[in-house]
């Protein structure tokens, strides 16, 4: 009788170490909430440092290119599209970044149309499925909002904060830029803060490694972002994946 007991409380035990393996951080029943990593320009170390990285926990993210850039964009090297394509077939979303960065409240509306459809046409040419945009410096007005919505499903302009799950304004998106001042524990803050929350955090980094600009996050600081998000096991989804699920609801 006693054998029977231990053998039972044993293999409740076994069950309960399965439960809390497969529920690691989810001792409730609540949804949790998601987080988008954004990168911005379509640099090398996105491809080299990022992608890679992100392979690694099975992570995709939106990566938001530049139509017609030739050579170096602000002093470092782009990725080739060859190489953004391959981070396409392996789930990431790419978006457009416009034709060559320029700010767009400072162009004409002709020019506005041009940087916004042309950056569109190009993209899908060489194969891209371009449904989002990200303005350069985060810069808009209302009629390059207008304009944007003729051609995509969604934009990202410089606007700081956290997003509804239920009811993102997609022309809005609101984001945190993940510059070089900030610790990979004030990032996790946020990670945490927007599961707990059941909210969307968009995450918008550049370059990825050394240097000399504010936006420069180094590698080390990004494995333990990434870390962070393994560890709190929050969703990952690219912009794209939370716009389909909107249209599916
Ligand atoms: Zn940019």
């Amino acid at each position: 009788m006693k054998k029977q007991i231990i053998r039972i409380s044993g293999a409740a035990l076994i069950l309960l170490l399965f439960l809390f393996y497969i529920f690691p951080n989810n001792p409730t029943n609540s949804e949790g909430g998601i987080v988008t990593l954004t990168f911005d320009d379509g640099l090398k170390s996105q491809y080299e440092v990022v992608f890679k990285e992100m392979q690694k926990y099975n992570y995709k993210g939106t990566l938001f290119l530049l139509a017609e850039w030739d050579g170096l964009f602000e002093g470092r090297e782009l990725m080739t599209f060859e190489e953004a394509k391959e981070m396409q077939n392996s789930g990431w979303e790419i978006g457009s970044h416009t034709l060559d960065h320029l700010s767009l409240t400072t162009i004409s509306d002709d020019k506005i149309i041009e940087e916004l459809e042309r950056s569109k046409e190009i993209l899908e040419k060489e194969g891209f499925e371009i449904k989002t945009i990200a303005f350069p410096y985060g810069i808009y007005n209302e009629k390059v909002i207008e304009e944007t919505k003729k051609y995509y499903s969604a934009s990202r302009p410089m606007e700081e904060g956290f997003n509804s799950i239920e009811n993102p304004n997609f022309y809005h998106l609101k984001s945190k830029w993940v510059l070089k001042k900030h610790s990979s524990q004030e990032i996790c803050f946020w990670i945490k803060k927007a599961n707990k929350e059941e909210v969307w955090l968009i995450l918008t980094f550049h370059n990825i490694g050394e240097g000399k600009t504010p936006w420069d996050f180094s590698e080390q600081k990004f494995k333990e972002v990434i870390e962070c998000i393994n560890k709190e096991g929050i969703k990952v989804k690219t912009i794209k994946e939370v716009l389909e699920n909107e249209k599916r609801n």
